[in-house]
């Protein structure tokens, strides 16, 4: 099928963004120290946030009790997520776009962008590039077109899977692109995704209507804002929602991107996995206002406070910003990154160490090397993850298990961590990176308690050190 699917709705599809109302809940007086701490404590308590809560949260400009707000989103993010860190690479595979948002550089009216689709064989050089660094999760990106419909997709995500190059394999594969229709999305659910990523890209309604141009398929508010129900109503119970900030108040989007974790949770009995706040980068042929541009100590708030408002969602950090305000972000509740990023097509074998402007959708701030970025959080003390068991265990949907049942991050998350570093020790790491990864794992089963399971850990990574064993997960 090469017609774009039919745009049909969702059986909750509500527009359940009032714009007057998010913001008349922004522009109540500063709030007292007490509510403040109140609120805060309630995140400790692990308990996600309401809109007004959060609004409260958003509203703070006591330079001590911003603290306060950045020390709880710490604390809860060590007690959450401890020292994990989630790791992928993004894989554009087509820049062809039939819509013209304002801030992208594939958008139909650049004259400037080079539009490219992988073909199978240029997909399978892209993956074995990934694999032969040590890659195990990907994303894939796509533009809006006719061609990119959803069984161009799920085969794109086949093809994906199919690659092998020594130990390396793609264990999973997340999609960002337009949203589908129910039958779509049961298409692409059926070749094996994890998450399904849609951004909002704004919440605001009169500036998604000015970035969107009228008659693009994108210019549906509603369309897009549903297009995760749908996905649900599929069975992809692994979604990821975002914004695009730096188009309209950051504070705005915040209360946009809770609303909407909120009305998943309250729709489907789960919310989002995943929740994205790129920050507008500059792109090709794409000249905007800086009027709404997010400082970087305004992006740190907007994370810590997202943190507290929903302590069970993992936050995503992209290559669009630097390693530095990376670092932080990870600090204050970031627990998934990409490394060794390339968003140019074809980009892992074919453009060097440059940027493209051109053929890319914009540029990035942090274009260093998988390894290098892996060293960094060994020596900062995190632990590195590739792990993929959930989503293949079918333990997906209900993510928040991870937190609601008891001891399932010990039982799961840390030791499929440390096996996952282990294989890309042995099979990929330099030998620096090496040597911090062993002192990192050596510290890390010394923490663990004597049990049945961690001699069984201990097993299995002396398995990858010493044989082809690979993909021991718990
Ligand atoms: N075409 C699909 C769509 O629009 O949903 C896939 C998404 S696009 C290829 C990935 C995301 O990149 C967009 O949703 C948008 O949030 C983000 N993006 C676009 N232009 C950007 C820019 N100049 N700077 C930072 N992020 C940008
Ligand atoms: Fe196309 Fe997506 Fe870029 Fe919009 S953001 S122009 S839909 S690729």
């Amino acid at each position: 099928m090469t017609a774009m699917e039919s745009m049909e709705y969702s059986r909750n599809a509500f527009d359940f963004i009032d714009d007057q109302q998010l913001n008349s809940k922004l522009r109540e007086p500063a709030p007292e120290a007490g509510e403040v701490r109140r609120i805060i404590a309630k995140s400790m308590d692990k308990q996600p946030l309401d809109l007004d809560e959060t609004a409260v949260l958003l509203r703070v400009q006591d330079p001590d009790l911003l603290q306060e707000i950045f020390a709880g989103a710490k604390e809860l993010k060590r007690q959450v997520y401890g020292n994990r860190i989630v790791l992928f690479a993004p894989l554009y595979i087509g820049s062809e776009c039939v819509n013209d948002c304002q801030y992208c550089a594939f958008r139909r009216g650049n004259p400037e962008a080079v539009r490219r689709t992988l073909a199978s064989e240029d997909i399978a050089a892209q993956v074995k590039s990934l694999e032969d660094k040590g890659h195990k999760r990907l994303i894939l990106v796509f533009g809006e077109h006719p061609r990119y419909d959803a069984e161009f997709i799920a085969e794109s995500v086949r093809e994906v899977y199919k690659v092998k190059s020594g130990h390396g394999e793609i264990r999973r594969v997340n999609i960002n692109a337009a949203p589908l229709n129910t039958e779509g999305f049961r298409k692409v659910k059926e070749a094996g995704i994890g998450t399904y990523q849609i951004f909002q890209e704004t919440y605001h309604h009169p500036t998604y209507a000015e970035m969107h141009p009228q008659g693009t398929r994108k210019s549906d508010y509603l369309y897009r804002l549903d297009g995760l129900n749908r996905a649900m109503e599929a069975g992809c119970d692994d979604v990821g929602i975002g914004a695009l900030f730096g188009l309209y108040d950051w504070r705005f989007e915040v209360l946009g991107l809770v609303a909407h974790a909120l009305n998943l949770q309250n729709n489907y009995g789960g919310g989002p996995h995943t929740i994205s706040f790129p920050r507008l980068r500059p792109a090709s042929g794409v000249k905007l206002e800086e009027h709404w541009r997010v400082s970087d100590e305004e992006f740190l708030r907007l994370i810590a406070i997202l943190r507290l408002a929903v302590p069970y969602t993992g936050l995503i950090c992209t290559a669009r910003e630097t390693p530095e305000m990376r670092r932080r972000a990870m600090e204050f509740g970031v627990s998934q990154i990409d490394a060794g990023s390339r968003i140019e097509l074809g980009g892992y074998t074919e453009s060097g160490d440059a940027q493209i402007m051109e053929r890319e959708q914009f540029s990035l701030g942090d274009i260093r090397g998988l390894d290098t970025v892996i060293r960094e959080l060994l020596e900062d003390g995190y632990v590195p993850s590739f792990c993929t068991a959930c989503y293949r265990l079918g333990r997906t949907g209900e993510h928040f298990m991870e937190f609601a049942i008891p001891g399932f991050i010990k039982r799961y998350c840390d030791p499929n961590a440390l096996t996952t570093l282990t294989e890309y020790l042995v099979d990929y790491a330099s030998a620096e990176t090496r040597r911090a990864g062993e002192k990192v794992l050596a510290d890390q089963l010394a923490e663990m308690e004597e049990s049945e399971q961690k001699k069984q850990l201990r097993e299995r990574l002396r398995q990858i050190q010493e044989s082809d064993r690979r993909d021991l997960y718990f």
